[in-house]
């Protein structure tokens, strides 16, 4: 019997904490009831087109029968298992499947419960493998600002110390911060966008364990494209100061900016790759984290007399629910002719977004793949904007400055349509100053 909705809301509000959120002021709520396609189903009846596929994950949209009849399957032969000591067909049909997309040279897999843990293991992993070498000064880690990693220590230490996690800098491993990367995506590339990162790197080459960074598109840090040759310099900076290279992938993987994996924009490959997010399709958390096999036989080699055991191991590593979703969502990628779906994406992003360039609110209009963002010059109320998507009859969560799309990629021309509307009527409504409130940062 379903509760009456008042009961629900009531509940959610006194007892559940919801994501970057006050508990004594909690923010607006909707009450969801199903999802399939495109489209979140309300109590209330009123349906919203996902812009944003669920914080990035459902990129076959909601609910696929492929997905969810892999889960009810292997639900019904084992729901799950210890990884200790035991492994099962899920985790090595995934793990196949990895293998056949992943960067080159990525060859060893180790899979986490979420995005945040992956990038703590690619970070502990880059540790054990210094101390493995008998550099145990190696222990820092090099990235440029702008970026956004996760939300657990480590992760947050290498997030962009001046946005959501700055409260926390006294308790935070102090990291070593390159510029955010200027050049952008489609520009002439400038040779100078890498000379801050390089002098950094080469001063402190004795005690960087690994760069980490996002390749290519940096996500909740602001939502910005740069040029691939930085990539491409960086890897080679890397080798020349003998420092690992981290991708986190965990937001741009799966085909999001147009290619399987952001690094293939560039054509290198990391030691160490994070993938998270659209990894089950948005059916349920999974993330991993792969590594090349020159790192996990350097890892393996033990220090001071330890034997070399990586010591991570979450409680549901590899939980056989969740491969089975991956395996089945990454079997549709492949099957679904991505690339055609995303650049048609990006066109239509790219041509009715563009409309949004002229208004005094707005400091940049940008697209990648299937990305696109329009930059505000002053923050976005975002309650006051989910109340007019939502009359809108769609899903977009602005942060900060940024009122962005990522839709899942099986959506249609007209529901595209109606999300870019709405986010050029945004757009629109701050350029009516009384609209947007002064504040110095806000959370995806
Ligand atoms: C979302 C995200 C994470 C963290 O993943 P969680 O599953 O939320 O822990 C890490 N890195 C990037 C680039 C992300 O977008």
């Amino acid at each position: 019997m379903l509760s009456a909705s008042a009961d629900i809301a009531a509940f959610d509000r006194q007892h559940l904490w919801h994501p970057y959120a006050s508990m004594t002021e909690p923010p607006l709520a909707l009450l969801a009831e199903s999802a399939s396609g495109a489209r979140i189903r309300l109590r209330d009846g009123r349906e919203l087109i996902d812009g944003v596929s669920s914080w990035w994950t459902a990129a076959h949209g909601h609910s696929h029968p492929a997905i969810i009849a892999a889960v009810r399957a292997q639900a019904e032969k084992m729901a799950h298992v210890m990884f200790g000591g035991l492994t099962h067909e899920p985790a090595v049909a995934l793990g196949r499947l990895l293998l056949k997309l992943a960067p080159a040279g990525l060859e060893k897999i180790f899979y986490c419960d979420s995005g945040s843990v992956a990038v703590e293991a690619a970070m502990k992993m880059a540790i054990q493998f210094q101390l493995a070498r008998r550099l145990p000064e190696k222990c820092r880690f090099l990235t440029v600002r702008g970026g956004y990693h996760g939300d657990t220590f480590l992760a947050m230490s290498v997030c962009d110390p001046e946005g959501m996690h700055s409260l926390f800098s006294r308790v935070l491993p102090q990291q070593l911060f390159a510029p955010r990367p200027q050049c952008r995506f489609e520009e002439d590339w400038q040779p100078e966008d890498t000379a801050e990162l390089a002098a950094l790197l080469e001063q402190h080459r004795h005690e960087v364990a690994a760069v980490i960074i996002e390749p290519i598109f940096q996500g909740a840090g602001g939502m910005w494209f740069y040029h691939p040759q930085y990539l491409r310099e960086l890897r080679q900076l890397c080798d020349t100061f003998d420092v690992l290279l981290i991708f986190d992938e965990i937001a741009a993987g799966f085909g999001r900016t147009g290619s399987m994996f952001a690094a293939e924009h560039a054509g290198v490959s990391p030691d160490i790759c994070c993938i998270g997010k659209a990894l089950t399709g948005g059916c349920m958390t999974l993330a991993a984290t792969l590594c090349t096999d020159h790192v996990a036989r350097t890892v393996s080699e033990g220090s001071e007399g330890r034997p070399g055991l990586f010591m991570h191991g979450p409680t549901f590593m590899a939980n056989p629910l969740a491969c089975a979703a991956a395996a089945a969502s990454l079997t549709l990628l492949m099957e679904s002719g991505w690339q055609e779906r995303v650049a048609a994406i990006e066109r239509q992003l790219r041509q009715e977004l563009e409309p949004a360039r002229c208004l005094d609110s707005v400091a940049d209009v940008r697209v990648l793949g299937a990305i696109g963002v329009i930059e505000l010059r002053q923050p976005v109320d975002t309650a006051a904007l989910q109340e007019f998507f939502a009359g809108q009859g769609v899903w977009l969560r602005p942060f900060g400055r940024l009122i962005y799309l990522m839709p899942p990629f099986i959506i249609s021309t007209a529901d595209l349509r109606r999300l870019c509307s709405a986010a050029v009527g945004a757009a629109q409504l701050h350029s009516n100053q009384s609209f947007s409130r002064a504040r110095t940062w806000q959370t995806p």
